[in-house]
């Protein structure tokens, strides 16, 4: 590790909110000393992520549009299908260039190296085992191979991501863990009968319990194919997913000679926003508060603008703009005024929708054809839908199409909130 006489600002977490955080605290003031701290050897590796991302939201967080083209994007996506159960399905084409397929690794790597270029440092192979908080200054008590070693700073950004084990054990809340849902994806290479520039999700409780698969074109002959489930079923991800790819009608059409050639797994963030995210001198982001759509898990963006909110305060705090506690609290305030309507409507969505019986699948999906969901969300922003769904569900066309509220309906609508 560099020697680091006094850092003003550590961050846990080198994913896209921790680096756009040291990098936006960096901008605001070069003279800060600022230290990402990242337990993995690479940033970016291993990946967690289908790398499906709403183009507008990117440029927002300050990527360059040409280096996102030349460097980190591997197609776009002109049409989203989403199909049943029963294999009925309807699509929302999109305008040109608004939904990107990103090598998350190279976004993750190019974030990283922007933030070093503004003037933070990044510490890969640092696991930040331990946080307190002890006159006036966070320690971190951070083990690099075998060693052990003390950090102190003024301000400290968790960024770990949706698990949350630090900023849990100072007395925050974290993301409710009952909805992250286990995800195992492959990429595959040789697959035959598909639309390159379409991505597709596919509903029902024999393909994904809980969540969806997915299918999301590299090119013509490449994809991303993955399902999550509801963690009750866990221990089955795998099988899960293999059934997708070797079962399903219209998969394994595509998959039958077809190789992986990557495999990943993680966790697709579903919970929605965290209630506190600010203590003395310390803030939480990214998936850490729930700043991703649980709708469909995506939190590059919003997490990385709110990245962005917490660099921006701690920068102004060490530089006496505002009070560490008033600062704080107004990173929490911004975001929220920003973003927490949306997010929650998203996750009153997603408890609303996990835990429906196949049958309404297919009732939703034919609802969702003849009263043409995709004229009504074709210009919704992809990263704010929340409100766009809510307002297209609640239009008379619908409502009178809409779905019986059967007993098995009003136990699953039941299920999805009581967890
Ligand atoms: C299968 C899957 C598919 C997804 N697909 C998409 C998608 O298509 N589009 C999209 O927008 N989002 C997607 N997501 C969600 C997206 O990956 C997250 O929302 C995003 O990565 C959140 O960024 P973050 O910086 O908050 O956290 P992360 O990216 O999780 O970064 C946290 C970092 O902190 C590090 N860390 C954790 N604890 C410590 C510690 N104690 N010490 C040091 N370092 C630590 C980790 O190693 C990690 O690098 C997907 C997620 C999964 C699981």
């Amino acid at each position: 590790m560099r020697e680091q006489k006094k850092i003003d600002i550590a961050i846990i977490g080198a994913g896209p909110s921790g680096s756009l955080a040291g990098r936006q605290a960096s901008v605001n003031n070069s003279d800060l000393s600022i230290a990402i701290f990242e337990e993995h050897k690479q940033v970016g590796s291993p990946t967690h992520c289908s790398g499906l991302i709403a183009l507008e939201g990117l440029l927002n967080l300050g990527v360059n549009r040409n280096i996102i083209q030349k460097k980190i994007m591997v197609n776009e996506i002109k049409r989203a299908r989403f199909v049943a159960p029963n294999g009925n399905s309807f699509q929302i084409d999109r305008k040109n260039d608004s939904l990107v397929v990103l090598n998350r690794k190279s976004l993750d790597q190019y974030l990283a190296m922007s933030s070093e270029r503004a003037g933070a440092s990044i510490y890969t192979n640092h696991h930040v085992k331990e946080i307190n908080f002890d006159r006036n200054k966070w320690k971190l008590l951070i083990r690099q191979g075998k060693n052990t070693k003390k950090i102190f700073c003024d301000i400290l950004i968790s960024a770990e991501g949706s698990k949350a084990r630090l900023a849990h054990s100072v007395g925050l809340y974290r993301p409710n863990q009952n909805w992250l849902f286990p995800a195992i994806q492959y990429e595959m290479k040789g697959l035959v009968d598909f639309e390159p520039d379409c991505s597709e999700l596919f509903f029902g409780n024999n393909v994904a319990p809980g969540f969806f698969g997915w299918f999301i074109p590299l090119n013509e002959e490449s994809a991303r194919i993955g399902i999550a489930v509801s963690p009750v079923h866990s221990g089955k991800t795998r099988l899960y997913l293999e059934k997708f790819l070797h079962k399903h009608s219209v998969i394994k059409m595509r998959t039958k000679k077809a190789k992986p050639v990557n495999s990943y797994g993680g966790f697709v963030p579903a919970s929605g926003p965290v209630k506190k995210t600010f203590l003395e001198q310390f803030m939480l982001v990214g998936d850490a508060a729930g700043q991703s759509k649980a709708t469909t898990g995506g939190g590059v963006n919003i997490g990385g603008y709110c990245g962005r909110l917490a660099g921006k305060y701690a920068s102004k705090i060490i530089s006496k703009d505002f009070t560490p506690l008033q600062g704080c609290r107004e990173y929490q305030k911004q975001w929220k005024s920003c973003f927490e309507p949306e997010l929650s409507i998203m996750k009153y969505l997603r408890r609303a929708i996990s835990y429906l019986p196949d049958n309404v699948w297919n009732d939703l999906i034919r609802i969702a054809k003849t009263t043409q969901i995709d004229n009504s969300m074709k210009s919704t922003d992809i990263d704010l839908h929340g409100s766009g769904l809510l307002r297209y569900a609640l239009q008379p066309k619908v409502i009178t199409k809409g779905l019986k509220l059967t007993p098995q309906v009003c136990l699953s609508f039941f299920r999805g909130f009581l967890i």
